[in-house]
């Protein structure tokens, strides 16, 4: 699977994507499915659990991408049974470039009650300090993992089934997590109570899925039924359908707004709104704050293309293709000698000199995070004969690094924490340089009065520095958070 955006050791990463299926024939298929279509938000590695009443527990998990994987009928059989859940990885804290496959997801644990796997995607914010009490008690950790504190915690807890044990481990937990979990007969979601990182629930036949994303529920056939609320756990059966539980304190929730900028496919629904129509909608705004005199608009593919549909749309200015992705441009062949790898972004991206040369060109791009790959663009397109190249960013300036489950180059890697716009314009070496203001992406994402200063509604930590629940592992490692204003 070609990568979700070319240059992408410049983008931020989402870390997870999760899937889970109860009550229906040969459940891990779909959950094969489902991760194929969650690939975007993970591709180094991949598992599925599955538990059939004959047969009890299976799993596998392999490094690469899911259809490399789990498409061969000889593995797929070893994992039978109507309840399945599965997950794939870019890389978790702790283990970057280093993944080991116990590091791999699900995790499983072996109960008095019985067995349980849990898959998670996001972030544990005192996953330190609950690893180090952890192993003072005894636990024995497997993994480097965060996420498998939550199978000890669920060890340590007195309840009398997985599910409360679940909520008792959960309570324990900071930071965001959104995670697929299941017992011998039971499907379990859970979203953490601020509901940063995505969680929904769909219908096959007479069972159920859940998904990090609607798009995964397209791709098995499944009618997306709603969000799973920020706070709440639901325990699913195929017989008894969708049992709710509100297991945490009510928060207001702060939903990751870089889920619509970037991470989330287009084709996905969040908050009952088309990801594409909000990132069309994020162009329009980008056009209105930041004119410009120009002759072209072009995206920066593919995760620029939207917001440049709206930008040229809102701009009256002509829409074009200068930029030309090549589809085929797989990690096999940029492997093999370091000749080809230093061509680079000319293997992934081609200008189209015809409709370039000549012209003042707006580039649209989502995101600028080191800028390395954003001055190449720039050079490639100035080769081309462009007359102007002005740079215009669908996300305001990512000047913190995220801790919610995303990889962030450290603070001082990311252009906008260290150098003003202007420096930026001068460093990148274009004729302007604008991003989209953080209210400007709030009434994209649908806040007509923009953002709420006081009590954000969305998590935007990465843009403004204020983080919705404190970094506590990476305070005790001295990050500095931001002075209050
Ligand atoms: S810090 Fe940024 S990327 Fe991380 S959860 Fe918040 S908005 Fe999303």
């Amino acid at each position: 699977m070609p990568p979700a955006h070319p240059f992408d050791d410049d983008k931020l990463k989402e870390e997870c994507g999760i899937f889970g299926v109860v009550g229906v024939t040969d459940a891990a298929n779909f959950v094969a499915l489902g991760l194929h279509a969650l690939q975007h938000r993970g591709q180094e590695a991949g598992g599925i659990v599955s538990h059939h009443p004959d047969h009890g527990f299976n799993s596998a998990r392999r490094f690469g991408y899911v259809r490399d994987n789990f498409t061969s009928q000889k593995l797929m059989e070893t994992l039978p049974g109507e309840l399945a859940i599965g997950h794939v990885r870019y890389s978790t804290a702790g283990s970057k470039g280093q993944t080991q496959i116990r590091d791999v997801q699900p995790f499983f644990g072996e109960f008095s009650m019985g067995g349980a796997a849990i898959a998670h995607n996001g972030n544990i914010t005192n996953a330190d300090a609950l690893r180090r009490e952890l192993i003072e008690r005894g636990s024995i950790f497997q993994s480097s993992s965060d996420s498998e504190c939550i199978i000890h915690l669920m060890a340590r807890s007195l309840q009398r089934n997985i599910p409360e044990r679940m909520e008792d481990a959960l309570r324990r937990v900071e930071g965001a997590f959104s995670v697929v979990a299941m017992t011998r007969t039971k499907l379990i979601g859970v979203r953490d109570p601020l509901g940063v990182r995505p969680l929904v629930l769909g219908k096959i036949g007479d069972g159920w899925a859940l998904s990090s994303e609607t798009c995964a529920l397209d791709i098995i056939g499944a009618e997306y039924v709603r969000e799973i609320d920020p706070g709440e756990m639901v325990v699913i059966t195929a017989e008894h359908g969708v049992e709710s539980i509100r297991p945490f304190r009510p928060q207001k929730s702060r939903f990751c707004i870089f889920e619509h900028v970037y991470f989330s496919r287009p084709d996905s629904i969040i908050g009952d709104r088309s990801v594409y129509e909000t990132r069309r909608q994020i162009g329009v705004e980008l056009a209105r704050e930041t004119p410009v005199d120009a002759d072209l608009v072009c995206p920066v593919p593919d995760s620029g293309t939207p917001a440049a549909i709206g930008y040229a749309y809102e701009s009256g200015i002509p829409y074009g293709m200068g930029i030309i992705r090549n589809q085929y441009m797989g990690r096999t062949f940029i492997e093999p000698t370091e000749q080809i790898r230093n061509m680079g972004v000319r293997l992934k991206l081609n200008v189209n000199r015809a409709l370039i040369k000549g012209k003042r060109v707006v580039l649209v791009d989502d995101s600028v995070v080191r800028g390395t790959t954003s001055r190449k663009i720039k050079e490639m397109i100035l080769d081309a004969g462009a007359a102007e190249v002005h740079f215009r960013i669908a996300s305001p300036p990512t000047a913190w690094p995220c801790f919610y489950g995303v990889d962030t180059p450290q603070r001082e890697k990311l252009l906008a924490a260290t150098m003003s716009e202007e420096e930026m314009r001068t460093h990148l070496g274009v004729d302007s340089l604008k991003f989209i203001s953080l209210d400007g992406l709030y009434r994209a994402v649908g806040e007509a009065s923009g953002r709420d200063a006081k009590s954000p509604q969305y998590c935007d930590a990465c843009f403004s520095g204020e983080y919705p629940v404190e970094p506590s592992d990476m305070l005790e490692k001295g990050f500095q958070m931001k002075a209050a204003e």
